[in-house]
């Protein structure tokens, strides 16, 4: 059998490992390539899938970095079964839907601009909300520990992964040849003692391993201390009457949040008269999936809902689904805590309530989660003065906290852990999902403290496997055109337009004085664009 690595390859994102038997064509995962746009450039390349002619999906969790690319498969021809656990069937549902949307968005704005240059507005979307709406009805769900098979020759078993609501490890088991060979993908590990979800399941026996790299160079910092900066935060802008704002992404972070505020609220923590707004209704619709699947989450969480209480609900709590809910938020007079998406503050409702809110030195915004370079949350963490949100130049004054204890992925102290516990020493291991330099630090770890062989293989790369067989490599040829900047043609032009306004000075001056201050926004604005454009440089 042969394994192509078509993303998550040296770098994070987009998760899709294709495997040819001598009796199917399958693959684990279907991710978004998300980050620079060299990376999401390899969204666009479709026809390496050869999505026609895959007999099924496995699809590890709801994640978009592991199921983004469902509808563009969709969208050339797959029609065949996606098998994934039960949570995860349903959050794929609105993810997807909520990816299209985007990719729609994203298409139509990209249309405007070129049409504002006077050229042809050639350009369709990635894939639409009819492509994310093919894929619903191919969704197949089975619980943990119910082994299937999917095809001659092939069984498969999810296990829990202990990393988001529904996420598993895959085992899968294949015959070919009269020889039995055993495969397990790790997926996104879980960091042990994760609110709600379970520890990752243990497994011992494979022949391969595929394991996520995403923190190999680094552990997690603060993890008990998490939920008392929690309430410290919240209790400086409550006192001083002002919003608690936190970004955090729809699925899974969103719910941790409320999960913790259950939690500061049963220890008596969180005041019962401050109101907690979730404004998302991709989070609200996704929280509504949690509350269904109780069975899929821990002990911990089992037995409080036993006791009667639902860990992800307060008292206090508002969804605001509609637009004037989540406007009236920021008329309303007094403190809160709003969670919002988008995560990172590049989209959505959140940049509402950081305009309102980032420059009042009594608010708080509290980062729960990664904050990708180039992102406003990025450089509002790394001490930005200023941020740029919907064309306006806002203060920041307010408290501005990191609480770095949240992370669902395993840190490289666990991650070393759960490898740990396979016991055939010969085991090739490959990592994936992650960036190099992480990846080499845990490799050489990994080769030091439990003597596994490792690689790490490339972006289509390909690599035969087989029952007690040497492992071939086979590289790919993959011409990827770098996307160039021109900054001396830009700097060039920039300078030449300077100094051809400084000898219109006068005439400037004898203009109207609105034209003038027209003038002087103008260039007020291009002044900020300059200094947003060097801020991490
Ligand atoms: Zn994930
Ligand atoms: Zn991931």
């Amino acid at each position: 059998m042969k394994i192509k690595f078509l993303g998550a390859a040296r770098a994070v994102t987009g998760s899709c490992f294709v495997i040819e038997t001598d009796q199917a064509r399958f693959a684990v995962d279907c991710g978004m390539h998300q980050g620079n746009d060299k990376i999401e450039k390899r969204n666009w390349n479709a026809d390496i899938y050869e999505a026609a002619k895959i007999d099924f999906f496995l699809i590890t969790h709801a994640h978009i970095d592991h199921s983004g690319l469902l509808p563009l498969m969709a969208k050339n021809g797959f029609r065949k079964p996606i098998y994934t656990t039960e949570p995860t069937g349903d959050l794929l549902k609105i993810l997807l839907l909520d990816s299209a949307h985007i990719q729609e968005t994203e298409a139509g704005w990209k249309i405007k601009r070129l049409q504002r240059w006077g050229k042809s507005a050639d350009v369709a979307a990635l894939y639409t909300t009819k492509d994310a709406e093919v894929v619903a009805p191919l969704v197949k769900t089975k619980k943990y520990n119910e082994m299937f098979s999917p095809a001659p020759g092939i069984k498969v078993n999810f296990l829990d992964a202990g990393h988001i609501l529904g996420a598993a490890i895959v085992e899968i088991f294949i015959e070919e040849n009269g020889a039995s060979t055993k495969l397990v993908f790790s997926g996104d590990i879980g960091r042990r003692h994760q609110l709600m979800v379970e520890d990752p399941a243990i497994v011992k026996e494979a022949d391969y391993i595929f394991m996520e790299s995403t923190y190999g160079d680094r552990n997690h910092k603060n993890e008990e201390e998490s939920l008392n900066e929690l309430a410290e935060a919240i209790n400086y802008s409550y006192s001083r009457n002002e919003k608690i704002i936190i970004p955090a992404f729809a699925v899974e972070r969103t719910q941790e949040m409320l999960y913790s505020l259950y939690l500061l609220n049963e220890k008596g923590k969180l005041p019962k008269d401050l109101p907690v707004f979730l404004d998302s209704p991709l989070a609200i619709k996704a929280t509504e999936i949690f509350r269904r699947y109780h069975s899929y989450m821990d002990k911990e969480t089992n037995s409080i809902v036993k006791s009667g209480d639902d860990p992800l609900d307060l008292p206090q709590l508002q969804f605001s689904s509609s637009t004037e809910q989540s406007m009236r938020i920021n008329e309303m007079k007094g403190s809160a805590i709003v969670i919002s998406a988008s995560g990172m503050c590049n989209a959505g409702r959140i940049r509402h309530h950081l305009r309102h809110n980032l420059w009042r030195p009594g608010a708080s915004v509290v980062f729960v989660g990664y904050q990708a370079q180039g992102t406003p949350g990025r450089r509002i963490v790394e001490g930005a003065k200023n941020i740029r949100i919907f064309n306006d130049d806002i203060a920041v004054k307010a408290n501005i906290r990191t609480i770095g204890g949240f992370s669902a992925h395993a840190g490289q102290s666990q991650l070393l852990d759960w490898l740990k516990n396979f016991t055939n020493k010969k085991m090739p291991v490959f990592l994936v999902h992650g960036e190099y330099s992480a990846q080499e630090t845990l490799a050489a770890l990994i080769k030091e403290k439990l003597g596994f062989g490792v690689t790490i293989p490339e972006y289509q790369e390909e690599i035969l496997l087989g029952p007690g067989a040497e492992i071939r490599e086979i590289k790919a040829q993959v011409v990827e055109e770098e996307p160039r900047v021109d900054l001396d043609a830009l700097i060039g032009s920039l300078e030449a337009k300077v100094s051809e306004l400084k000898s219109r000075k006068k005439n400037i001056a004898s203009l109207s004085l609105s034209r003038q201050m027209e003038i002087q926004d103008m260039l007020k604005e291009a002044d900020m664009n300059i200094d947003e454009a060097k801020i991490d440089v």
